[in-house]
């Protein structure tokens, strides 16, 4: 069993142990003051884990209500947030109870985001499945829902009061799947580590994944704890998610992963900081490779300026001006504010084809 600890607004626990899922129960009674728990999770999860999970919060002493909502990034809405809260109002659900966000980043961050916002706040627990959700988005209470103008632009900063990861969920998750989560791995290495990056050139990630989670998490947890609400040292953690944003918005969502698309996003900026001179050349390569070596895209037919015009309206945008991640060297990043006007010149120098 491994844990971390994160010191933030409200400090809790991360714990990586092999079959935790099934022992969930006792895990969470001591942490939260719930009598009663509402499982959050998708069609996908909860035939697989909702009954293990049920029954140890059963056994743990809980009262267990579930809500279950149709898997796909399509169903992170407002409106499946209104279905959520009619479901913890129809069950009676107080400030005195919890939710459990069974599943993958969508799950986790509509569970949160319900948890956030119903009465004001209440408790959740975090039990990320995916490898993307074990790796970067249960940590760091980053919750929310897609409008139609871009993703994540209704949410909260809400932090789970457990996060439980069970390594054998792995094991369910088809290749895709598993590859949209290498993206986020791939990420971590190009923004802080170095080593970690060498590791995944090196080695097979899916031999090594214990200590990737671990590596990941920890990563994730200094940078949440240094700067919890985003205002500087946290926008790393948004590397290729700029236009990776705007690249799964010009396919509806749909047809692409949040990974796969982050990957065509940090190719992009990677080339675009070599071409400016900010990035050390043959970054761009190295990434690109690593990427194809883990069965993620590296380019995408949509247009660049169709891109660049889409994350005008993202999150990282303000004023005048936008901010954009670039890495100086692999394992080492940092931030440049752009003017709005200067967003596609400045990507588009690194187009190639
Ligand atoms: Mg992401």
């Amino acid at each position: 069993m491994k844990k971390l600890y994160v010191k933030s607004s409200k400090d809790y626990e991360i714990i990586i142990e092999h079959g935790i899922i099934k022992n969930c129960g006792e895990f969470i009674k001591p942490i939260v003051r719930g009598e009663r728990a509402m499982i959050i999770s998708d069609s996908n999860v909860y035939p697989i884990y909702g009954g293990a999970v049920t029954e140890s919060l059963e056994s743990a002493g809980f009262k267990v209500c579930s809500h279950v909502f149709p898997a796909g990034e399509e169903s992170k809405n407002l409106a499946s947030i209104a279905d959520m809260y009619d479901s913890l109002a129809e069950n009676g659900f107080s400030r005195r109870d919890f939710i459990v966000a069974l599943g993958g980043g969508v799950t986790g961050d509509m569970a949160g985001f319900a948890a956030a916002t119903y009465q004001r706040g209440i408790d959740f627990v975090q039990i990320p499945t995916s490898l993307l959700s074990q790796v970067d988005s249960s940590v760091g209470g980053k919750t929310g829902v897609d409008i139609r103008q871009g993703k994540n632009l209704v949410g909260a900063f809400w932090q789970p009061s457990v996060v439980l990861i069970d390594p054998n969920t792995l094991a369910t998750l088809t290749p895709e799947f598993f590859s949209d989560g290498m993206a986020e791995v791939i990420k971590y290495g190009c923004i802080k580590s170095e080593a970690l990056f060498e590791r995944l050139e090196s080695e097979n990630a899916a031999e090594i994944i214990d200590e990737i989670i671990y590596e990941c998490v920890d990563i994730k947890r200094g940078v949440v704890e240094r700067d919890e609400r985003e205002a500087g040292e946290r926008m790393l953690l948004n590397f290729g998610h700029t236009l990776g944003h705007s690249i799964e918005k010009a396919h509806n969502y749909t047809g692409i992963s949040h990974g796969q698309a982050v990957g065509v996003g940090m190719v992009i900026m990677a080339r675009a900081g070599e071409a400016a001179g900010m990035t050390e050349s043959g970054c761009a390569d190295r990434i690109k490779a690593l990427l194809e070596k883990y069965k993620l895209p590296v380019s995408d037919k949509t247009e660049l300026k169709t891109l660049t015009d889409g994350a005008l309206g993202d999150k990282k945008a303000s004023g005048d001006g936008i901010n954009i991640v670039l890495i100086r060297k692999i394992g080492d990043s940092f931030t440049e504010r752009l003017k709005k006007t200067e967003l596609y010149g400045f990507c588009s120098q690194g187009e190639t084809e």
